[in-house]
């Protein structure tokens, strides 16, 4: 799950935001790591998706739960590669002196939800309640906002589900199990699309993953043409159906699912961390391919490389599986 998201991040990191037209003229398809402009042309770097994970994945070593005034100052304390905006407002509000809990601007950005991965792991052995308060704690910190916190449970919520399966889900388990996880949690409010083809559509995020995600499928839309629909940029409207459509059509081939993601989206290394983390809690690392492991740099601050694997291993030997005790979830882990 951790090596996706990072293999996700870093794949699609040094073409984020172009259109998929633009960067398949640019680049062709994109299968392997690109060399990194800001980085001496050096491959396999990440961005703010893996640093703010790793990050995360660190504070819960230390603290073994969410200590959210601790995890806003680690937040703050090293240079974020390709900061979005909403993050930096939190860091301003911060900069200003305001509490914790005043600082995450109502934002339904996708910057919590590419984060939240991490804050699985300390619960998989104990299975309590406390996992939703540490999301609900992590998440709001920077998105204090309902649809991105309902979007981080659900999503939590079905990596956990993963984890303990044998086999891939049928493809309408992604958007049927999203909608019944999410719909109380995120409630009726109107999230207005910002672009795509239907900018008059008025309803929750819930409910537009019901609609828009089936019909795309049914339609057998590829996953360009379906992300085309609802622009697959950097808000949840536009993330959330990307992720779960593209799963729903490619779970069962890792390799795949996160080539489609880094190729046929706009934020690509986001949809691509969230796609690599859903699908390698599904598969396993032995199913990512050696290749992107093997050229991951890891680097989570400036010349730290290798320092995210190590932060896997030691995430492993805290939280995982315990000798003897058979538990399913954390079984492949
Ligand atoms: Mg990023």
């Amino acid at each position: 799950m951790l090596l996706g998201l990072a293999v996700g991040d870093s794949l699609g990191n040094t073409s984020e935001s172009m259109t998929p037209e633009d960067r398949g003229w640019r680049f062709g398809e994109i299968r392997d790591y690109l060399p990194h402009p800001f980085h001496g042309d050096a491959r396999g770097y990440p961005s703010d998706d893996t640093q703010i994970a790793a990050w995360t994945l660190e504070h819960l070593l230390e603290e073994g739960c969410i200590e959210p005034e601790c995890l806003a100052e680690r937040f703050a304390g090293s240079h974020i590669f390709g900061i979005g905006r909403t993050v930096r407002q939190f860091l301003r509000n911060l900069g200003q002196g305001l509490a914790w809990s005043e600082c995450g601007p109502d934002s339904a950005g996708n910057g919590a939800l590419m984060r939240i991965a991490p804050v699985l792991l300390p619960h998989l052995t104990t299975g309590t309640p406390a996992l939703w308060a540490d999301v609900v704690l992590a998440a709001a910190l920077t998105h204090n906002n309902r649809a991105s916190t309902s979007a981080c449970l659900a999503y939590t919520a079905m990596l956990w589900e993963l984890l303990g399966m044998e086999a891939p889900p049928p493809a309408s388990w992604w958007v049927t199990r999203y909608v019944k996880l999410a719909a109380d949690l995120e409630g009726e409010g109107p999230l207005p699309p910002r672009g795509g083809a239907d900018p008059q559509w008025r309803g929750p995020l819930w409910r537009f993953v019901a609609e828009k995600v089936p019909r795309a499928l049914d339609e057998k839309r590829d996953a360009r043409a379906a992300c085309d629909t609802w622009h697959s940029g950097a808000f949840l409207l536009e993330t959330v159906p990307s992720l779960l459509f593209i799963l729903s059509r490619y779970a069962h081939d890792p390799e795949e699912a996160i080539v489609r993601a880094v190729n046929d989206t706009r934020d690509n290394d986001t949809i691509a961390a969230l796609v690599g983390a859903a699908v390698g809690a599904l598969h396993g690392a032995s199913r990512l391919p050696a290749r992107w492991q093997e050229a991951l740099s890891g680097c989570t601050r400036q010349g730290d490389e290798g320092h995210y694997q190590r932060l896997v291993g030691e995430a492993f030997r805290r939280f995982g599986p315990v000798e003897g005790t058979g538990g399913s979830a954390t079984r492949r882990n």
